[in-house]
């Protein structure tokens, strides 16, 4: 028998229950995955909450790190006893071990461990589209990285650094300053007491920022706008406050030609090629040091849901994982 978490409708962190069901043996084209490290994402909370809706009774979790235990027909990129991570396929990490489809599958280098791996394979992703393709951080640059303390925020911190751009951070308190400053913030600011526009004013010299990138929503989206330069890109990614609503275009406009995207990392990684060559970038900067993968938190399988409610809290930094 194998345990998994499973929720019966949305709601609080009580709603996610423990449960014992027979592994399922792997269809053609799918492998099994013995789980040794799952990685908790601020989306698995919109799901459990219902902001992003999914059909219930549903599984929960989608990304973690192990080893195949068996292969479907058809398979031949993985076999049985290879080291693997995974992300972006059907709901049900919070679990033992999965099996799904070998295309949301990759093979782990022998330096990037199973922890790591879960950290950071969905946030590390989400860092590579954000600066690299949704808008190629320059060297010399200036950004803004709103919760720049947490799972994301830490990846981009040390990546957008290693680029040679200078990363301002905001943060709620002094020691997630203190964290993101050490993983190569150049300033912060604390936005739950600070103005966010005055700050990047001085820090910058008037000239305000290029790029924002966004996951905060609903709170921080007027201040957003508010940095950026003339025809300035607002990368609007998350929604840990809230979904952002009844969006002006004037606002645009006043603001000076602004542009706005609203991405996500399955639009990105769209295709096996496109995904792998993600991989490829994230395992590099990984594998060379410039990224350290911070985890701030690990619970037990049997924790997910404490697990959910420390990050919802804002109690947590950097990555958090939970442990099978
Ligand atoms: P984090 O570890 O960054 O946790 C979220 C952080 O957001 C908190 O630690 C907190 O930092 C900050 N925050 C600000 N306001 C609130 C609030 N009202 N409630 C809770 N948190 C708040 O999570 P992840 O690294 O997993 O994800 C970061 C963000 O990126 C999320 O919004 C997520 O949805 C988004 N995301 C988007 C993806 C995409 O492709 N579009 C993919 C992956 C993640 P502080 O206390 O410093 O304010």
């Amino acid at each position: 028998m194998a345990r998994q978490i499973q929720f019966d409708t949305t709601g609080g962190p009580e709603v996610l229950k423990l449960v014992e069901v027979e592994p399922r043996a792997p269809n053609a084209g799918e492998v099994r995955i013995a789980n040794k490290a799952i990685g908790l994402n601020f989306i698995d909370i919109y799901v459990r909450t219902g902001l992003y809706p999914v059909e219930t009774p549903s599984l929960m979790g989608s990304e973690g790190a192990g080893v195949i235990e068996a292969v479907g027909d058809g398979v031949e990129d993985f076999a049985e006893g290879d080291r693997v991570a995974y992300v972006l396929g059907p709901k049900g990490a919070y679990a033992d071990g999965i099996t799904l489809p070998a295309e949301y599958v990759i093979a782990l280098p022998p330096e990037i461990d199973f922890e790591t791996a879960a950290a950071s394979l969905l946030k590390g992703l989400t860092v590579q589209y954000l600066l690299r393709q949704t808008y190629a951080v320059g060297e010399d640059e200036t950004i803004l990285f709103h919760a720049a303390a947490g799972g994301v925020g830490l990846i981009a911190c040390q990546w957008a650094h290693a680029l040679g751009a200078h990363v301002i951070g905001t943060v709620s308190s002094a020691e997630k300053a203190d964290i993101a400053h050490r993983n190569g913030a150049w300033m912060t600011i604390d936005y739950t007491r600070e103005s966010v526009p005055d700050k990047v004013r001085e820090f910058t010299d008037g000239a305000m920022v290029p790029v924002v990138y966004d996951s905060v929503g609903k709170d921080t989206w007027a201040d957003s706008l508010a940095c950026l330069r003339k025809r300035g890109l607002m990368v609007s990614f998350g929604n840990a406050s809230g979904p952002v609503e009844d969006v002006n275009l004037a606002e645009l406009n006043k603001g000076g030609s602004l542009f706005v995207t609203r991405p996500s990392l399955a639009g990105y990684a769209d295709s096996r090629e496109r995904f792998e060559m993600m991989c490829a970038d994230l395992f590099d900067v990984l594998i060379s040091g410039d990224v350290k993968i911070h985890i701030g938190q690990r619970f037990g399988l049997d924790e997910a849901g404490a697990a959910q409610q420390a990050v919802a809290d804002r109690k947590t930094t950097g990555s958090t994982i939970l442990l099978p």
